[in-house]
């Protein structure tokens, strides 16, 4: 599918309100918005805009989430005239912020399309085929990541044993307060964990310390609250980091609207992570019972939202465990490179975390071993060549190691998933059983360094383009 044939901004204004009336609950409140949006639209100048389409005022704001909340009503009855419906909100939208991209929001329709990038789903599904032997998939995938990153270091061979240059970071925890039910996960609202959200000052302390071990780029991370962990919060909370510290930032935070994004760009992130955890609408639905992560398309444009919104960097995920892998995979690499079409000048990241263990109860439905984890690393390194391929301290250190030598160019080190949990020792993680997840290769920041060494990464602290 080319994108440019779904490329058309046009508001068809009776087939609209013939739709609101019939399927928007609150029709009459949301018609006379939409009928004074409409004649904004005849007098431009009275649209904010600063020029490059960042500055989203609420009319803009209202709109989109007006198209995401009949999305989700819509659920799994969602018909041709919803599809059109959100399509012409999202045109509407579009024309409000002057959106750069020249076609319209559409990623749920080529997320099974065997036409969308057929080569590079190809390419993952070699590596996955048993009948393929590891040793190849491994050769496979070092030789093309060093043909693709060996080249930003100029102390890099390609012929010889050094490999590519090693970005390492550490994420910080903010705040461990969230109102979702994720199935699988420690910090879901309704379990009883000690919760704690970090004030501005003492992300600044925590960063200090991540900061002596070496740590230029930091991932913030926080559950989903939005009374506590609002917007306003995380642009507080990044100023004051960039007042104190030359680093640079991304957030893995809950979907926000294009709004919030833009606001966070304009604090300082430069990524935004954002796991779809499975593609599979069902499987979605049943392992997101409650809270705003129950909203599938929500989350799933994401990083649409944050790229129009400027962000550079987008890092996508599927959580191994919850789902078959390889569908999720193909799902993940068409989405990548959908993205990729609309914002060519964004770097993308993949993670693929996998679920060792949940809580209470919680039992791991589709466990995937060593060896499918490397055999999906290694996919998405021949799906995507120049993608980067994020590895985070979840997994054991000889697998890390493995990985490392293979196809991985981002790894964290030291990590604690707490918020608050970094101290004065490199080997303090806080309480790990009060993290998100367990730590398993707790090698400090210097031993993780010199494992890199052994194997000849140059080691780099900022992301390639990055310098604050
Ligand atoms: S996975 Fe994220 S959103 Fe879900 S319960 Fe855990 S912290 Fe909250």
């Amino acid at each position: 599918m080319n994108l440019s044939t779904v490329s058309h901004f046009a508001v068809d204004w009776d087939f609209l309100k013939a739709y609101l009336c019939q399927r928007d609950a609150h029709f009459a409140i949301h018609w006379d918005w939409i009928t004074n949006i409409r004649q904004s639209l005849d007098s431009p100048t009275s649209l904010k805009d600063d020029g490059a389409g960042k500055v989203i005022g609420k009319d803009a704001e209202l709109i989109e989430r007006l198209r995401y909340q009949l999305l989700h009503e819509r659920g799994e009855n969602l018909d041709a005239s919803d599809i059109q419906a959100a399509e012409m909100l999202d045109s509407l939208f579009a024309i409000l912020t002057h959106r750069e991209t020249t076609s319209l929001r559409h990623l749920r329709r080529i997320l099974d399309d065997p036409a969308f990038v057929p080569d590079a789903v190809a390419q993952l599904e070699w590596c996955m085929d048993p009948k393929v032997p590891l040793d190849q998939v491994l050769a496979s995938s070092r030789r093309l990541t060093k043909e693709h990153f060996a080249a930003i270091s100029h102390q890099s061979d390609l012929a010889g044993p050094a490999p590519w240059p090693m970005f390492l970071y550490a994420p910080l925890y903010l705040s461990s307060y969230c109102v979702n039910h994720c199935l699988y996960c420690g910090f879901r609202f309704p379990e009883a964990v000690p919760r704690r959200i970090l004030s501005a000052e003492e992300a600044v302390r925590q960063i200090g310390l991540l900061v002596e071990r070496g740590m230029r780029h930091i991932l913030l991370v926080a559950g989903d609250y939005p009374q506590k962990t609002s917007t306003d919060y995380y642009v507080d909370t990044i100023r004051a980091i960039r007042r104190h510290w030359p680093v640079s930032l991304a957030v893995e935070i809950a979907p926000q609207s294009t709004a919030s994004y833009a606001r966070l760009v304009e604090a300082g992130i430069i990524g935004v992570t954002l796991y779809q955890e499975t593609y599979d609408w069902n499987l979605y639905r049943g392992y997101h019972p409650q809270g705003p992560k129950s909203h599938y398309d929500w989350r799933l444009e994401g990083l649409e939202r944050a790229a129009e919104a400027g962000v550079q960097r987008l890092g996508l995920g599927i959580l191994l465990g919850l789902a078959d892998p390889v569908p999720d995979a193909r799902a993940m690499v068409r989405h990548a490179y959908y993205l990729k079409e609309r914002f060519p000048n964004r770097r993308i990241a993949f993670s693929l975390p996998r679920i060792h263990a949940g809580p209470e109860g919680f039992r791991v439905p589709h466990p995937v071993n060593d060896e499918t984890l490397i055999r999906l690393y290694c996919g998405l390194r021949h799906a995507m060549p120049d993608a980067e391929l994020v590895l985070s301290t979840r997994e054991p250190w000889q697998l890390r190691d493995l990985l490392a030598a293979t196809c991985i160019t981002q790894l964290s080190a030291g990590s604690s998933t707490v918020p608050g949990g970094y101290g004065e020792s490199a080997t303090h993680f806080g309480d790990e059983h009060d993290g998100q997840f367990r730590v398993v290769d707790r090698r400090p920041v210097n031993e993780v360094i010199a494992m890199l060494q052994t194997q000849g990464h140059p080691i780099v602290w900022q992301p390639t383009g990055h310098n604050n």
